[in-house]
């Protein structure tokens, strides 16, 4: 089975982790801040918080912007789940916009309607969270000046576009946000086994950060000079989601490597656009804004033109092999989200989208060759 995606580990990447197993530091040690220095750095952001996991930064990224009971948080109803639990684990309530029919990702005049409606009902958003769905950034510039007008905080998730660029910078930078989001999960770009960080340019929304991802304590050099060296004092209510250094020094050495992981990225995608050319079938739509990191590559399928079922097109590449994925259901059409009042049909271009949507398999140690099994499978299945 070739699958959809799958991690690039090295003997560098291995020796990087024994080498923290072997030192006095496992966890809350130097490779976390060199880690989180290093993405930083990279993004161009002033401050990276690491933490156990994307969900986790999503749930502290809301903390920190004080989303509470009585808040609402818009977010894509294309995407995984945790962009819109976030607001309900600060017990406020996730609402959405429909996507861009041509990037899947936030439609900027749909959430701009939406602004309106909402302000004239007294209801506006305390928290957006835009989310770059398969790597491509959405268009940022837009929504940050809505969020001046309208007055609503952004986070970027960006699970799915470390090392991806938009306009003259990279996602990440927190030029056109309040915070951003990485995922390091395996099937992401780069990968912490578990892991997720918050990346920050103001300096005191990144010491919330650190405090709620550790009980809320605050243990400084000031504190332990008035009051003895295991003084520490509890801020805020905070959660242990801490990530390890065992992980962290992992994230930091495939963090030397992320740039060919996305090169690598970019030519499976041109690859795919060129073969798959001709077929009945949609391959994603790229804006002039900024370059993908291509975490996914999803196809369309037009069923009229293509006389078959996204279904039967997915069930015939699993049988020849394939791990193809279908990544999105719509978030409010869960039935979890349809208890809590959203309704069937009310997300039109997130629903046709996913109604023909398949993942093929998109990852950096996926060959030339395998590639060409994949389009091989599904010209048969399209046949
Ligand atoms: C993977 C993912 C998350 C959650 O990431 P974890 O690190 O698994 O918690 C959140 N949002 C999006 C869009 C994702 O793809």
């Amino acid at each position: 089975m070739i699958p959809y995606g799958r991690q690039s580990i090295t003997e560098d990447d291995i020796a990087a982790v024994a080498a923290v197993l072997r030192s006095d530091w496992i966890t809350q040690g130097p490779s976390i801040t060199a880690f989180e220095n290093a993405l930083a750095r990279y993004c161009g952001a002033a401050h990276g918080v690491a933490v156990a996991n994307a969900t986790a930064a999503l749930h502290i990224a809301c903390l920190a912007l004080d989303v509470g009971p009585g808040d609402l948080v818009w977010t894509s109803p294309n995407t995984f789940l945790a962009s819109a639990n976030c607001a309900l684990y600060c017990g406020a309530e996730a609402d959405f916009v429909d996507i861009d029919p041509a990037t899947y990702n936030m439609c900027p005049q749909a959430l701009e309607r939406k602004l309106v409606a909402a302000r004239a009902a007294g209801r506006l958003p305390k928290v957006v969270i835009p989310v770059h769905f398969a790597g491509q950034s959405c268009d940022m510039a837009a929504i940050a000046r809505l969020a001046r007008e309208y007055g609503f905080k952004v986070v970027e998730d960006a699970s799915h576009a470390v090392g991806a660029d938009y306009l003259d910078g990279k996602v990440g930078s927190c030029q056109y946000s309040d915070l951003a989001v990485f995922s390091f999960h395996p099937v992401k770009i780069l990968t912490t086994g578990e892991g997720g960080m918050v990346m920050a340019r103001d300096a005191a929304l990144a010491q919330r950060l650190q405090q709620l991802r550790s009980h809320g304590m605050v243990r400084d050099a000031a504190l332990s000079e008035q009051h003895g060296a295991w003084y520490y004092e509890q801020h805020t209510l905070g959660y242990n989601y801490r990530i390890t250094d065992i992980q962290a020094a992992l994230g930091l050495s495939q963090l030397g490597r992320l740039d060919s992981f996305v090169a690598r990225r970019r030519a499976l995608a041109a690859r795919y656009d060129a073969l798959l050319a001709g077929l009945p079938l949609q391959c994603p739509r790229q804006s002039p804004d900024g370059r993908s990191a291509f975490h996914l590559y999803p196809v369309w399928i037009d069923e009229a033109a293509a006389g078959r079922s996204r279904r039967a097109v997915f069930d015939g590449l699993r049988a020849a092999g394939i791990g193809v994925n279908v990544h999105y259901i719509p978030v409010p059409n869960q039935p979890y989200y349809q208890a809590r009042g959203f309704q069937p049909g009310q997300f039109p271009a997130a629903e046709r989208y996913y109604a023909g949507a398949i993942s093929l398999p998109m990852y950096y140690s996926l060959s030339d060759a395998e590639q060409d099994q994949v389009v091989a499978a599904l010209r048969r299945v399209l046949a």
